[in-house]
C-alpha cells in the first residue's frame, strides 16, 4: 500500500459547490483518494505517507477528459490546417490513412499523441479508429487511462466527402471492423490496471449502411459497452441523409434506436433545432471539438444546444490534443457567434473537460473529480509565473481557461502513478520518441507521394 499526500496552494475538487480549496491537500493509496480538503485537516496523513509532495504555487486539480481521439492523427499533424473546405480531410488526410498506413506504422506516431495529451493535463482519452489493437498498446505505455473503440466503416472513408450522395458499399470492410472491435474488447476490456475499456465506434451514419449501425448497436448491447461515433460531422452529411434516408442525422440515428446515454456523438456540427432537441431528450452526449472545427470555418449552434440543456463534453478530435486550447475555443466562440458574454463562462468550461467528460463516458463514479473513493487522475498546474497574478482565489478559474498554458501542467498522475514529472514524462525518453516517430511518419510520407503530388 503506498499513499500519497499532496498540498497546495489551491485544491479544485470540480465536485458539488464548493470550486476552491484554499491551502488545500489531496490524499490517495494506490490508485484511489481517500480524502480532499484543508491541509490543516488532513495533516495526520502526512506522518504516515510514503510520498509527501508540497506543490506550493501550484493549483491541483481532475484530469482532463477528451472525449474524442484518434492517436493516429499524429501522422498527419499540421498538413492539413490551412486547406480550405472539404481538401485537407478527403483530399489529404483521409486517403492518406486509407491507402498507405499500415497498422504497424500507429504505434509510435500514436505513442507521441499520447505524451502530447499527458503532457497537456489529460488523463483519460476516448479514442476510436483503425488498427485499434496498435492504439490500446499506445493507451497500456503512455501510462494514460482510454476508452478504446475500433472504428468501423462499410465504406473507404476519404470517398464520403464532396457532397457525395453515392456510396460504394464494401461489407467486407464492416466485417473485418466487427472482428477487429470484437479481438479488441475480449483481449483488452479491462486490462492494464483497469486504465483499458472498449466501446464499439460506427464510424458514422454516412459511413455505415442502416443494417450494419443496428449491428453495431446490438454488439455494444451484448458487451455492455456504449457507443461512439461521428455524427453530424462533415459538411454535406445532412444533404446525404436526407438524400438517401429523407430524414438527417440525430432523427435517423435515433430512429434506429442508436441513441441514448451511452452514445457519445462526435461534432454534432451541423444539427437543426429538432435534432438539437432530440439530442437532449435522448441523454445522448456531445463530444465538442471545439477547436478543430473552428479550425474548419464551421461550428455547431452551441447557444442553443447549451439552452436546450445537451449534455456537452470536450474532444480534440485527431491533429492536436492540447485541451487547454479547446476549453479556450469553447468558451470563446459561442460569445463571438451571439455576441453574448454570459453562454459558458470559465468554470463552465473546467467541468466540461473534467467531471462533463466522464459524465459523457459513463465513468462519473469513477473520475472527473477529486473525492474519495474516486480513482487518483491528478493533474497540477504551476501558477507560479507572471500570467497568472494578481488574483482573486475566486477568479482561479476564469484565470486558469484565459491565462494558462498547457505547458503549465507539470505534475500528472494516474490511476495513482506519477506519468509526468515536472513537466516531463516519467518513463519516456520524450525527444527519442518524436525522432523516431518522425521516421516512421516520414516512410509513410514517402509512400504515400502520389498523393501529394495530386
Ligand atoms: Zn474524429
Amino acid at each position: 500500500m503506498t499513499k500519497t499526500y499532496i498540498s497546495a496552494d489551491w485544491i479544485l475538487p470540480m465536485a458539488g459547490d464548493d470550486f476552491a480549496i484554499a491551502d488545500g491537500a489531496i490524499v490517495f493509496e494506490n490508485d484511489k483518494i481517500i480524502a480532499v480538503g484543508k491541509a490543516k485537516d488532513l495533516a495526520r496523513h502526512k506522518e504516515t505517507a510514503q510520498n509527501v509532495r508540497d506543490l506550493t504555487g501550484f493549483a491541483v486539480m481532475p484530469g482532463l477528459v477528451n472525449t474524442h481521439t484518434h492517436v493516429a492523427g499524429a501522422i498527419t499533424k499540421a498538413m492539413t490546417e490551412d486547406v480550405s473546405g472539404y481538401g485537407g480531410a478527403f483530399k489529404v488526410a483521409l486517403p492518406l490513412h486509407e491507402h498507405y498506413v499500415r497498422q504497424e506504422d500507429i504505434y509510435l506516431p500514436g505513442l507521441l499523441h499520447a505524451v502530447e495529451m499527458l503532457r497537456t493535463g489529460t488523463t483519460t482519452i476516448n479514442e476510436c479508429w483503425w488498427h485499434q489493437p496498435e492504439s490500446a498498446k499506445v493507451i497500456r505505455d503512455a501510462g494514460i487511462r482510454g476508452v478504446v473503440a475500433a472504428e468501423i466503416r462499410e465504406m473507404d472513408s476519404s470517398e464520403a466527402g464532396f457532397g457525395n450522395m453515392e456510396r460504394n458499399w464494401n461489407r467486407r470492410m464492416a466485417d473485418e471492423g466487427i472482428d477487429e472491435a470484437i479481438d479488441l474488447i475480449e483481449n483488452w476490456h479491462g486490462k492494464a490496471d483497469g486504465r483499458i475499456t472498449c466501446r464499439v465506434a460506427p464510424d458514422g451514419p454516412d459511413r455505415c449502411t442502416p443494417k450494419l449501425l443496428v449491428e453495431l448497436k446490438e454488439l455494444g448491447d451484448k458487451y455492455g459497452v456504449g457507443l461512439h461515433a461521428h455524427t453530424a460531422s462533415i459538411p454535406g452529411e445532412a444533404e446525404f441523409m436526407l438524400h438517401n434516408y429523407g430524414k438527417r442525422t440525430i432523427h435517423f440515428l435515433n430512429d434506429l434506436g442508436l441513441l441514448g446515454p451511452g452514445y457519445v456523438g462526435a461534432h454534432c456540427a451541423f444539427v437543426d433545432d429538432s435534432e438539437i432537441e432530440v439530442m437532449r431528450e435522448t441523454g445522448m452526449h456531445m463530444a465538442h471539438t471545439a477547436y478543430l472545427v473552428a479550425k474548419r470555418g464551421y461550428y455547431p449552434p452551441m447557444e442553443k444546444i447549451y439552452k436546450a440543456g445537451v449534455s456537452v463534453a470536450l474532444g480534440s478530435d485527431w491533429l492536436s490534443n492540447d485541451m487547454w486550447k479547446v476549453m479556450r475555443f469553447a468558451a470563446l466562440i459561442p460569445r463571438i457567434l451571439s455576441n453574448n458574454v454570459g453562454i459558458r463562462s470559465g468554470k463552465d468550461v473546467l467541468r466540461m473537460a473534467t467531471i462533463g467528460g466522464a459524465r459523457a463516458l459513463g465513468m462519473e463514479d469513477e473520475i472527473g473529480s477529486l473525492e474519495a473513493g474516486k480513482k487518483a487522475d491528478i493533474i497540477a498546474i504551476d501558477m507560479r509565473a507572471a500570467w497568472f497574478h494578481p488574483f482573486r482565489d475566486e477568479d482561479l478559474a476564469a484565470n486558469l481557461v484565459f491565462n494558462g498554458n498547457s505547458t503549465d501542467v507539470r505534475e500528472v498522475y494516474v490511476n495513482g502513478k506519477h506519468v509526468v514529472a515536472d513537466g516531463r514524462m516519467k518513463d519516456i525518453d520524450e525527444r527519442k520518441l518524436i525522432g523516431e516517430a518522425r521516421a516512421v511518419a516520414q516512410s509513410v510520407w514517402d509512400r504515400a507521394a502520389p498523393l501529394f503530388a495530386r
